[in-house]
């Protein structure tokens, strides 16, 4: 058994939501006990005793979205005019970039995305993956990154008919062969659907057929720009989630990114089917789609979690924009406030609770002990009441100093454990430069 204590503990656990002078206690992975840091050290005195000198131990933090295949596009220059729309955005830079991947270029894009994530106190990743020249074995590939770095991950081909009906089909093949297959406790599989315009009712009914068995429910971009909804009614004649409903494919294991331009009628189906919301501020407002009203949703009782998208690693830096976001759309600076808290401190870990062997994401007895350590020394008092103003305006600017997986160790000191940071971003940008030729 180990001991982390000597500092502020934040739990994520709405019942004892903070500990001035906290400890939390884990063995074999998982957590014992959370309290006092004098009271655990006399309870089990035989156990290691890491000392946080004050700083903050908190959970690592989960993104219910995002690409790792997009992280060699940094810096990246574009071969096409600037986009003028969302497709044009898919067409010029996204689609371009996927299809120049082969297996060299996804372990890079995997490497420096889950490097920047764990660095930023991300310990679970919800991937959403795309590489049309190598779709076969792919999510094995970056199963293989995971565990060098160290994350817990979800993950899913994004199958879509962009690249033809052989492309498809290997999609199909790849998500099910890889959630067929026990995936022990760090990883767990879903059946990646890119998006409703992208997939033909003949592709739908395959995917719907692959899954029983599996206990996979789908991961897929959903009116997340409205040219979704409308190219879908064109093409197909229906509403994007229509069409997921119509084959069965909402439940409590799917999961709905972005959303933005739903109706309310189709909340109240998410509500009733448990659907969650993934919402991506940042990636929404980069891509100029519009922005989910977080509140309305919640209110009409849907389920709104939180991703990234790939625009940040950092779930904190996305925390910190989808407050201000929802101040901004609902025209008032009194919203947003506690919701966008309660995106990244109690659905995100409600949700992922839903896919993995134990719960996770909250400092509690029978959790993964997995933890973020973070270099932050409060300036000013800090209690339960108030945890939501010193994670926006100081725990997510301030250094993350160790990161636990399952209680090991996987960055210390600021530093990947398993890794050499610099030898692999050297590799990455080696492998970059081809991977830009290529686009
Ligand atoms: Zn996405």
């Amino acid at each position: 058994m180990e001991i982390l204590g000597n500092g502020p503990v934040l739990t994520f656990d709405a019942g004892n939501p903070f500990i001035e002078c906290g400890a939390v206690a884990h063995e074999s992975g998982v957590i014992v006990q959370v309290g006092e840091s004098d009271g655990l050290r006399q309870k089990y005195p035989e156990a290691t005793f890491r000392d946080l000198k004050g700083r903050v131990l908190m959970p690592g933090t989960i993104n219910c979205h995002t690409h790792l295949y997009g992280s060699l596009s940094r810096g990246m220059a574009l071969k096409d005019p600037p986009p003028t729309n969302f497709v044009e955005i898919l067409e010029r830079l996204w689609w371009r970039l996927d299809r120049t991947l082969d297996e060299e270029a996804i372990k890079a894009s995997a490497w420096v995305g889950l490097a920047d994530a764990l660095l930023s106190g991300c310990t679970t990743l919800f991937d959403h993956h795309a590489s049309p020249a190598a779709v076969p074995g792919s999510l094995d590939i970056l199963e293989d990154c995971f565990r060098q770095v160290g994350m817990r991950g979800c993950l899913c081909y994004e199958v879509s008919d962009r690249d033809g009906p052989q492309v498809r089909d290997q999609g199909i093949a790849e998500n099910r062969r890889y959630a067929t297959q026990d995936r022990g406790d760090q990883f767990r599989g879903m059946t990646g659907i890119h998006a409703s315009f992208t997939v033909s009712d003949e592709t739908l009914d395959a995917i719907a057929e692959a899954i029983p068995g599996t206990n996979a429910g789908v991961h897929i971009h959903v009116a997340e720009d409205a040219a979704d909804v409308t190219l879908s009614r064109e093409k197909f004649g229906e509403r994007p989630l229509r069409r997921l409903e119509s084959r069965g494919l909402l439940g409590r294991s799917s999961l709905v990114a972005h959303g933005v331009h739903l109706e309310e009628a189709e909340w109240q189906l998410l509500k009733e089917r448990q659907s969650p919301v993934i919402h991506n501020p940042c990636s929404n407002l980069n891509n100029a789609v519009g922005a989910l009203e977080i509140e309305k949703l919640r209110d009409a009782g849907v389920t709104v979690g939180l991703g990234t998208d790939g625009y940040t690693a950092s779930m904190l830096d996305e925390y910190a924009v989808t407050g201000i976001v929802a101040r901004h759309v609902a025209g008032t600076p009194g919203a947003g406030w506690m919701s966008s808290l309660d995106l990244l401190t109690q659905v995100n870990p409600e949700i992922a609770s839903r896919f993995f062997s134990r719960p996770l994401g909250r400092l509690a007895p029978g959790h993964w002990a997995d933890m973020a350590v973070i270099r932050y020394w409060s300036p000013t008092p800090m209690d339960a009441t108030n945890l939501g103003g010193h994670l926006l305006f100081g725990i997510a600017r301030a250094p993350v100093d160790s990161v636990y997986l399952a209680g090991e160790a996987v960055v210390e000191d600021g530093k990947l454990t398993r890794l050499d940071q610099q030898e692999l971003f050297a590799r990455a940008r080696e492998t970059a430069r081809k991977v830009w030729e290529r686009f």
